[in-house]
């Protein structure tokens, strides 16, 4: 029974949502699946020769229709069970194909096709939960159209790839048309389903400056858009990497069971041969012996416990999916629900990271006035993908603002950046930094404005050439509708209330944090910082979710037990470092997930002991009585089936709504 996650070929339904637009579905029929097709047959040919064999009728009509529903249902596995034999691992299925022939060898042949059937059922069953967890991942993703309607400088349109498009080439997107690149709109007015990326649920007004996605759909209106990222780099393309990256890896639950699987299988022939010689010794019939050994082989065999763990951690995963949290692997959705200390991350995370310039004070000495700081400020920024060089860029080009000409552009995260402009070294960064031992007094003025701007609960951003300092940016950004209510959750579930890691200022961070409900505020950080602090806690004991966005954020990703990085605002490197993603950027399904996976968690536990149960409760009563064969096929194969659907209870959409409570 192979868990990894396959990519099966998936008939692409269309099918209308609630507001009519039409959204792509894809959702693999049972029957598309060559393991349900090959179970649907062994059924039949069972259904159709059982009547026969119970009515008496000659063994030639129901003869080979059994020997039909044993090919139909043992071939692949019995197939795939003596490969595994010939790299000289023993593989589970392969038992229950010999335990099904070895009941026809002694006349049980109903026995043996019913063990055959329901065992090519349960792993029907495995394979579902395995391409439904596939599908809802890609759901996500909606796939972006292949050609767009390129505007040469002419004004003539073109039909082209996609992949063609380059960064700053203009698009046409007609009325209703998906939209083939990010970017910005340079012309038109119209509006925007973005749902498959942002899951907002009503259409989004889309004006000239404003940002498109990839694979959206665009609504009456007819725009113009600037391609802002090449195709391998939108927002879709990205997800599409991660989602092909997800997780071959196994949960470690899984990966014990396998390595003991196989010792427990090899001890199960052993004790199987025992359980036929033995008696066989103290003079029982053969046909007894071999009858009851068959019997021990199906019932111990632990084909309930192998299936226990991966359904219900790939349902969850499909599920979390489906909402728009992208888990990487079945390890990271077995980790989440361990988590008992979370880390947030403010700009971005905690904030929309949409930050907006609020203030542009240049300082009496620098000879420059506002809009030459602020012209400045944007040529060193423009190369930076920080949510506050976006801000800067953003408020000069607000004001049509000329920006000079820019060169050697370098950033430390978290802390800011350097660039030359006009052949002076500019400095752009949090003041504190910058000034700190500086006492000449345009430094001093610096420092107070900068408290200034800090106090009302403005990030300060101070801006240096060549070493003096030439004036002060304040920037705002509001805190993410959601964020109070998820910082509520998280106290609830972990047991302890978030803290905020931040590079920001003490007191913007603060005043953010009060309104967030987060009291433990660690401000001032470089990246290096974050990575101590979330080390600190887990030397403590603690398991440390890290949530967070930016490069600045990666290290301590990495160094968290689960990381998760915010998929719109995220950068490349979040998003890569990163276990989960929360894709559309909705911060509360941050402790649905973990919900979710402590559920997935509960039943595999739940799982495991059913299938232990049934095995001792079925060994034991084989050993100590008599056991007949139809009773041990059924009840082994039985919690072999209820296992596996068990774990697919999270596939449901309530299992989603309890999680996110
Ligand atoms: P957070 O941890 O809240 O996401 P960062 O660590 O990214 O914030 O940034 C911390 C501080 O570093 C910012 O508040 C700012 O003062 C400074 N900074 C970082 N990047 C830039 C930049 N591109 N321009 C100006 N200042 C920056
Ligand atoms: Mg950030």
């Amino acid at each position: 029974m192979t868990s990894t996650l396959v990519t099966p070929p998936v008939p692409a339904g269309r099918t209308a949502d609630a507001r009519g637009a039409a959204v792509p579905r894809r959702r693999t029929r049972v029957l598309a699946l060559p393991e349900a097709r090959w179970a649907a047959v062994a059924l039949v040919l069972f259904l159709v020769a059982l009547p026969l064999r119970l009515t008496g009728a000659p063994a030639w009509t129901w003869g080979p229709l059994y020997a039909l529903t044993y090919a139909a249902g043992g071939w692949e596995p019995g197939l795939a069970g003596l490969r595994a034999l010939k790299e000289k691992t023993l593989d589970v299925d392969l038992l229950m194909v010999v335990a099904a022939l070895g009941a026809a060898a002694i006349g049980q042949a109903t026995d043996g096709a019913l063990l055959i059937v329901i065992f090519a059922t349960s792993g029907a069953l495995e394979a579902l939960a395995t391409a439904r967890t596939a599908d809802s991942v890609r759901g996500l993703l909606d796939l972006a159209p292949a050609t767009a309607t390129r505007i040469a400088g002419d004004g003539t349109e073109a039909a082209v790839a996609v992949a063609e498009l380059r960064v700053g080439d203009t698009v046409l997107v007609r009325p209703g048309e998906r939209i083939a690149a990010d970017g910005r709109v340079v012309d038109g007015a119209s509006d925007a389903d973005q749902a498959t990326i942002t899951g907002e649920p009503l259409p989004v007004a889309k004006e000239p400056g404003d940002e498109v996605f990839a694979g959206t759909l665009n609504g009456t209106g007819a725009l113009r858009v600037r391609v802002g990222r090449v195709a391998a780099d939108s927002v879709i393309a990205r997800i599409v990497r991660m989602v092909e990256e997800a997780s071959e890896t196994k949960a470690p639950t899984q990966l014990f069971i396998e390595k003991v699987e196989q010792r427990y299988s090899l001890g199960m022939v052993a004790a199987t041969l025992a359980v036929f010689l033995v008696p066989l010794a103290f003079g029982a019939t053969p046909a007894g012996s071999l009858l009851r050994a068959m019997t021990f082989m199906i019932v111990a065999s632990p084909c309930a416990v192998v299936l226990a763990t991966m359904p219900p951690l790939l349902s969850a995963i499909a599920t979390a999916g489906r909402h728009g949290v992208l888990v990487k692997s079945a390890v990271v959705m077995e980790r989440l629900g361990e988590v008992d200390a979370v880390a947030l991350d403010k700009t971005g995370t905690l904030t929309e990271g949409t930050p907006r310039v609020t203030d542009v004070r240049p300082l009496p000495g620098s000879g420059l006035d506002e809009a030459a700081l602020l012209a400045l400020a944007a040529a060193a920024e423009h190369p930076s993908e920080h949510p506050l060089a976006r801000a800067v860029v953003e408020a000069a080009r607000d004001r049509d603002l000329a920006l000079p000409a820019a060169g050697g552009f370098a950033s430390t995260p978290g802390a800011g950046v350097r660039a030359t402009v006009g052949g002076r070294a500019v400095v752009i960064g949090a003041p504190a930094r910058l000034l700190a031992g500086a006492e000449d007094a345009d430094s001093v003025r610096a420092s107070v404005l900068g408290a200034e701007l800090e106090n009302g609960g403005r990030t300060a951003v101070l801006v240096m050439a060549d070493g003096e300092p030439l004036g002060l940016l304040g920037i705002a950004d509001r805190l993410r509708p959601d964020a109070t209510p998820t910082v509520a959750s998280l106290t609830a579930l972990t047991g302890t209330a978030p803290l905020l890691l931040t590079g920001d200022n003490p007191r913007a961070a603060a005043l953010l944090a009060a309104e967030a409900g987060i009291a433990d505020v660690r401000a001032g950080l470089l990246p290096e910082h974050k990575v101590q602090a979330v080390r600190d806690l887990q030397a403590s004991g603690r398991r440390v979710m890290v949530v967070g966005d930016g490069v600045n954020d990666a290290p301590a990703l990495a160094a968290a037990h689960t990381g998760v990085a915010m998929g719109r605002a995220g950068s490349d490197l979040a998003l890569e470092t990163a276990d989960a993603v929360v894709v559309r950027d909705e911060l509360a399904t941050v402790p649905a997930v973990i919900a979710l996976s402590r559920r997935a968690r509960g039943l595999v536990v739940q799982n495991l002991v059913i299938a232990g149960a049934f095995i001792a409760a079925l060994v034991a009563w084989d050993l100590a009585g008599t056991l007949p064969l139809p009773l041990g096929v059924a009840g082994h194969e039985g919690s072999t089936v209820v296992v596996g659907l068990n774990g697919l209870r999270l596939l449901r959409e309530a299992a989603w709504k309890r999680a996110a409570g």
